[in-house]
């Protein structure tokens, strides 16, 4: 899409997952938006274009309430937001029984702060990204600027420009008070603008579908974790499950290369028959993991939010929700920084959101390198020990609620969306 608007509050680079929320929330708070992302949205789009499901956290799905994203969700009266009422964590090896000793959650052991709602929702990303292209079409505010390639950024005492390629090959300008880099894990902004990371690759990929199976699954999400990393089943709408196996490197390639049948065979083998016959329905995706946390998140009149900041291990489910985190957690300082008559880009607003969102997701970033690294082996000692700590959590109330809260992304300093309440 073409805009003759040169000047924005606020230019997104990358309308990913947390860029399109990002842009949506300020868009809905008032501020005039672009949005630029290297590709076509038609690609975007496309079926194939991600194989995830993404587990929502009850916090993160009331601020998609406060979007109108959720409703956006509903399709033919159904919803595409399955709800995950329990989630069963156990230890195991492939093609035998999980461990007796494991850690059971259940919604209705958080009620009371959860308002009766389940601990999250199982999103498929192809429906959440077209649910946040519908919501950000609505607001005349928010501006596309795809396909384009930002080749320059240059930040002043008043206004941060960038200059990018057009899709008709024509180098352009544009200009705002603020830029925020949301272009992922690869980040092409926080690289050209010198920020560094810490990070270490995980020795893992992680395999993704989406299976098909006999007997419903009451919407519980099952964790199992084998030797070579955690295998998720997780509840989607109707009999079907999204699966995220984690294996080295080697033997995902291996997996990825097996014919349909045999692939079917060796993920069944995993899955167990709990849930009667089960087949996959979808293409295979498979994806390197990685640890990577940058060391600062600002810069001048620059934010960094979602993986283009942080990107962690799929172990607990937690990455976009932390960039969901982030976006609430921007809008909201902006809006404030627009109270106070103060511009948007200037130090203190940007230290505001660094204090706010750094600490929090320094302490999940690590928390969940430090599980994987702890689950996914086969060291003995190591393996009965987990086995006993998942055990003891499961059985002292008040750690299990503690997790689960923790889980449904309801602790901490909660910006008004996460609260569900918006802005527009
Ligand atoms: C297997 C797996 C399972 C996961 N499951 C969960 C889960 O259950 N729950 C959860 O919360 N998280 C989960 N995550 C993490 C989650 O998928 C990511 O945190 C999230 O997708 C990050 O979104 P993003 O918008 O920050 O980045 P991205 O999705 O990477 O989007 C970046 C955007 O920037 C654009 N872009 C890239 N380069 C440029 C450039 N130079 N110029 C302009 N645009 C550019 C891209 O086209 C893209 O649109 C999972 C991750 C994996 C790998």
């Amino acid at each position: 899409m073409k805009t003759k608007q040169t000047d924005f509050d606020i230019l997104v680079v990358g309308g990913g997952l947390v860029g399109l929320t990002v842009a949506l929330a300020c868009g809905q708070a008032g501020f005039s938006v672009g949005v630029i992302d290297i590709a076509k949205p038609s690609d975007q789009l496309a079926d194939s274009h991600d194989g995830r499901a993404s587990a929502i956290a009850t916090a993160s799905f009331r601020m998609m309430r406060a979007l109108g994203v959720a409703d956006a969700l509903i399709e033919d009266q159904d919803t595409h937001a399955g709800p995950i009422n329990q989630i069963l964590v156990s230890d195991g090896q492939a093609g035998q029984a999980p461990s007796p000793l494991n850690l059971f959650f259940d919604a209705a052991g958080i009620a009371e702060t959860n308002a009766g709602e389940p601990l999250g929702y199982m999103v498929e990303n192809r429906r959440m990204r077209h649910a946040l292209h519908q919501q950000t079409k609505k607001q005349d505010n928010i501006t596309w600027i795809a396909p384009a390639r930002v080749s320059d950024i240059a930040a002043s005492a008043d206004k941060t420009t960038i200059t990018f390629d057009a899709s008709d090959g024509e180098s352009k300008t544009l200009s705002a008070s603020l830029l925020v880099a949301a272009d992922g894990r690869n980040s092409f902004v926080r690289k050209m603008t010198g920020i560094g990371v810490t990070g270490w690759p995980c020795n893992q990929k992680a395999i993704v579908t989406t299976v098909e199976h006999e007997l419903p699954h009451g919407g519980i999400a099952h964790e199992l974790f084998l030797p070579a990393g955690p295998f998720a089943i997780l509840p989607l709408t109707g009999n079907r499950a999204s699966i995220v196996w984690t294996e080295t490197p080697r033997a995902a390639d291996a997996a990825m290369a097996l014919d349909d049948d045999q692939f079917a065979a060796e993920l069944a083998r995993r899955f167990g028959d709990f849930l009667g016959w089960v087949k996959p329905v979808a293409q295979r995706w498979c994806y390197p993991l990685s640890f990577q946390h940058a060391k600062t998140y600002i810069g001048d009149r620059l934010v960094l939010v979602g993986d283009a900041a942080h990107a962690i291990h799929p172990i607990a489910g937690q990455g976009f929700n932390m960039g969901l985190r982030d976006a609430a957690a921007l809008a909201e300082i902006l809006v404030q920084a627009r109270a106070e008559g103060r511009d948007l880009g200037d130090g203190f607003t940007l230290a505001q959101f660094e204090s706010w969102r750094k600490f929090d997701n320094t302490v999940l970033t690590h928390a969940c390198d430090v599980f994987n690294k702890l689950f996914s082996n086969n060291f003995g000692p190591l393996k009965h020990a987990r086995r006993i700590g998942l055990t003891v959590v499961d059985k002292l109330p008040p750690v299990r609620q503690f997790f689960m809260k923790e889980a449904s992304g309801q602790v901490g300093d909660l910006p008004p969306l996460l609260r569900g309440e918006k802005y527009s």
